[in-house]
């Protein structure tokens, strides 16, 4: 700070009380102060806290209401092991962030057709209306998720993939406590999570 900033500085200080009673003006004044610094406190200090002391205490989910957490994977109603996913892959495509990975395998799968039962069999000597019958065919397009994972170190919360998805297979999780020290401690496994949710159910 040169001379001059200094000099323009303490032109701007009020100066300081002249005589024992300007003195004790001012020391009133500071005290005042102090007392309703000191109110504020003390009110602030009673008041119910809307802060947790964390790690020894969290936040209650219902507490959470509207918090966009990192996405993941909904259950079919009537099978929390199955995810709603019909893997369209249109989360993929409209994610910006390029972070989610899904993997998917053709299963067998057979499907039973009724159809009309043959012509030629006769069937009570061809006097009652034969049954139809239900043959076995490979089913068409079945396949199964195996690999639903976010990288979560890329994702920008956009929520486009939950707007997107046509089958309400994804969501905002209500997941606050997420720490790591390494990129790849971001890496979730949305089906494994999925799983574990539906045991945690089962269990409770
Ligand atoms: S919230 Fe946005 S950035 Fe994150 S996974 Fe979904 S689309 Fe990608
Ligand atoms: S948009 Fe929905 S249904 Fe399609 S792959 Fe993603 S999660 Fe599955």
């Amino acid at each position: 700070m040169n001379d001059r900033t200094h000099m323009q500085q303490a032109k701007r200080m009020p100066a300081p009380p002249e005589g024992l009673a300007g003195r004790l003006k001012e020391t009133a004044k500071g005290l005042w102060s102090l007392v309703v610094g000191l109110g504020v406190t003390g009110r602030v200090f009673t008041q119910k806290q809307d802060t947790v002391h964390y790690p020894r205490v969290t936040v209650p989910e219902t507490a959470l209401e509207g918090y966009r957490g990192h996405i993941e994977l909904v259950a079919k109603d009537e099978d929390p092991h199955t995810a709603r996913c019909i893997m369209c892959m249109r989360c993929v495509k409209v994610c910006p962030s390029g972070c989610i990975t899904i993997k998917s395998k053709k299963i067998e799968h057979v499907e039973h057709k009724e159809q009309d039962p043959d012509p030629n069999t006769h069937h009570n000597g061809g006097l009652q209306p034969l049954p139809k019958q239900s043959v076995p065919r490979p089913g068409k397009g079945k396949r199964e998720l195996t690999k639903f994972q976010l990288d979560y170190s890329l994702c920008s919360l956009c929520g486009l993939c939950v707007q997107t998805c046509p089958a309400s297979s994804l969501r905002h999780s209500k997941h606050v406590y997420w720490a790591g020290f390494e990129r790849k401690d971001f890496t979730l496994d949305l089906l494994d999570r999925m799983h574990r949710q539906a045991e945690a159910k089962e269990e409770s």
